[in-house]
């Protein structure tokens, strides 16, 4: 009985080694990945050292020996039942056999029913002492290794250790997901080529979240969130995939992997549809993050890796904004996001330059004295290459990124600058700045301006602030607080683009704007419209902002007709094309100078 026990508990323990042993060659993720030169490297080497025409690293999976790379054998694997290489494994020792029909255990092995008659093995053992596998020499004939053929092999088994290591770290695994980095997905896909050239495949980036909701998470529920969140979703792509699937983490919350050969497009997409539909019932991924799928078609060997990864992040960040889940690439929109990628590699450089960034002024007309009252700076970039680039363009993409501040801390420097200029001229005019969202998460906003108005001598009712609506109503908490802040400094806040938002007016009165800026789309469309809903709608938009206490300004204005109509549906001011276009500081000063002689009595 005693003995019964001491032997159930022994297998118990090797059965648990065994168990951790598996676990141990399965996070080196090597199983089933292609041949890599690196290692046929060495196995050729120890295939010349003996001089027999095969040598192998084979790996001691669950059932099976796995050859990582292989000189002279056809076949991938063979079963693990009577391999001489799992003996390796499992001894973490050297094994020799002479002549393996003449082996009493090996005689009927797969080995020696195909053939083989002499066996060397040197074991693979990771730093911890697990025996993962072989690398190992067959022969034909019987014959004995010679010491210094044994210990050359046991050399380059420590080298084929230091080669899996060496893949395993240097960036080569991203510390939070655990998973292969996208330099790995660079070697892979080289490895790929030496067997497949030509295949045709997709590269597929699965991206979790949008930059905003990055930067929120982190900002809201602390970075340690964030990593938790890409643990999750590491979880759910891996059990959605499938253990056997390569999978990469290339970018921040962006996953990748390759479709297996045979992919045909329109069933892959619905794959992929399909994918997407389970990670967002994935419990607590889908719940926070707003996931979406690019693929990208390519033949194996015919593309770079790093192409292949931002084309496919570019098709699926298409298919967020297109709000399709998934979505293929396409070369023209690519073009686009390089466009828009380049821009913002430039756009620091822009900041520092002299001759790159300026502001023009539009100015604001009081309609029922005619006069001008005040300008808007508007941002304008000349970049060496494309140009001149209109702030709708470059501005919605710095506005995603950390340079939102030093834009707007750019901007502010500048207007203050001419403004301070004027005001020395004995010119009296409030001057409008725009300020992106994301400046709202900026805690020292206030304080700044404060110290620009007075580095300056400036007083702070001279300076208006325009923010948009949607702006606003991305992050409404935090929007009222901050206007609160920078309203108790004496600024003047403005909501620009009025009716492109989704507010509620019960929200906007709680903020502390007195300007009301009703967006150029109205304004626009009153053009020629005598009676009917456009002329309904931005009566009733002037009638409420001013009943709710706004000041009103129409953007957009084009021709007499409307600022005429305008001013007798008493909106207070007017910006727009009829009066002027954006003019630069100069030309402000002469337009200025100008219409002060011919300006219509008030
Ligand atoms: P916005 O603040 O609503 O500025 C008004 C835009 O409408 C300006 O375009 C102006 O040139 C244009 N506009 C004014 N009157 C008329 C008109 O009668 N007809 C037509 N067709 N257009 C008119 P711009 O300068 O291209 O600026 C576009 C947007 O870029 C601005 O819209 C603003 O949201 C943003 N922006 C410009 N400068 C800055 C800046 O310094 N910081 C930030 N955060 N945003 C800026
Ligand atoms: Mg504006
Ligand atoms: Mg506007």
């Amino acid at each position: 009985m005693q003995i019964c026990q001491a032997v159930a508990e022994q297998d118990f323990v090797i059965e648990q080694t065994e168990d951790a042993r598996l676990e141990a060659l399965q996070q080196l993720r090597l199983l089933d990945t292609s041949a890599s030169e690196s290692f046929d490297r060495i196995t050729r080497m120890a295939s010349q050292i003996f001089g027999l025409p095969v040598a192998a690293v084979s790996l001691t999976d669950q059932d099976r020996q796995w050859f990582k790379s292989r000189v002279g054998v056809e076949h991938m694997s063979i079963p693990r039942h009577k391999a001489p290489c799992a003996q390796v494994a499992e001894t973490t020792m050297p094994v020799v056999i002479n002549d393996l029909l003449a082996d009493p255990f090996y005689a009927d092995s797969t080995l020696g029913r195909n053939g083989t008659r002499f066996y060397a093995g040197a074991p693979l053992v990771t730093r911890e002492g697990f025996g993962l596998g072989a690398l190992c020499v067959l022969g034909t004939e019987p014959r004995q290794a010679s010491p210094a053929e044994l210990s050359a092999l046991v050399d380059l088994a420590a080298m084929v250790m230091a080669q899996i290591e060496l893949q395993h770290a240097f960036g080569r695994l991203d510390p939070v997901s655990g998973l292969p980095s996208r330099n790995q997905f660079r070697d892979d896909l080289a490895d790929l080529a030496r067997d497949g050239q030509g295949e045709p495949r997709f590269a597929v980036v699965v991206d979790f979240a949008r930059p905003d909701q990055i930067s929120q998470i982190s900002r809201v529920m602390g970075g340690a969130r964030f990593d938790d969140l890409i643990r999750e979703a590491t979880r759910s792509l891996r059990r959605i995939l499938g253990p056997q699937q390569a999978l990469y983490y290339v970018g921040l919350a962006q996953f990748a992997f390759l479709s297996p050969p045979e992919a045909a497009a329109e069933t892959y997409i619905e794959e992929l549809q399909a994918l997407l539909d389970q990670l967002r019932a994935a419990p607590t991924v889908g719940f926070v993050t707003d996931i979406s799928l690019g693929a990208r078609p390519f033949l194996v060997g015919e593309e770079a890796a790093d192409d292949l990864l931002r084309g496919s992040a570019s098709a699926a960040q298409d298919a967020r904004s297109a709000s399709a889940g998934v979505m293929l690439y396409s070369a023209c929109s690519d073009r686009v996001h390089r466009r828009q990628y380049a821009l913002l590699q430039d756009f620091a450089a822009a900041l520092v330059a002299q001759d790159q960034l300026r502001l023009v002024y539009h100015p604001r007309i009081d309609l029922a004295t005619g006069r001008c009252v005040g300008a808007e700076a508007l941002l304008r970039w000349n970049h060496p290459v494309f140009g001149e680039i209109s702030p709708a363009e470059f501005i919605p993409i710095v506005e995603q990124t950390s340079l939102a501040r030093a834009l707007t801390q750019w901007v502010l420097g500048a207007a203050l600058d001419q403004l301070a200029a004027w005001q020395g001229g004995g010119v009296a005019l409030t001057l409008s700045l725009n300020i992106s969202a994301s400046n709202l998460a900026e805690a020292d906003l206030a304080q700044r301006i404060r110290l620009a108005l007075q580095g300056r001598g400036l007083p702070a009712d001279r300076l208006e602030l325009e923010l948009t609506e949607s702006a606003i109503m991305n992050r409404p908490e935090q929007a009222l607080a901050v206007l609160q802040d920078l309203a108790g400094i004496g600024l003047t806040l403005a909501i620009d683009d009025f009716g492109t938002g989704h507010s509620s007016l019960a929200y906007l009165q709680r903020l502390p704007a007195r300007v009301m800026k009703i967006d150029q789309t109205f304004v626009r469309s009153l053009s020629g419209a005598v009676a009917g809903s456009d002329l309904v709608l931005v009566e009733t938009m002037i009638g409420l902002a001013q009943r709710l206490g706004y000041r009103v300004v129409a953007e957009g204005v084009e021709t007499a007709e409307v600022a005429d109509l305008l001013a007798r549906l008493g909106c207070e001011e007017a910006q727009g094309y009829w009066f002027s276009r954006p003019l630069e500081a100069a030309a402000f000063a002469d337009w200025l100078a100008d219409r002060a002689i011919n300006a219509p009595a008030p």
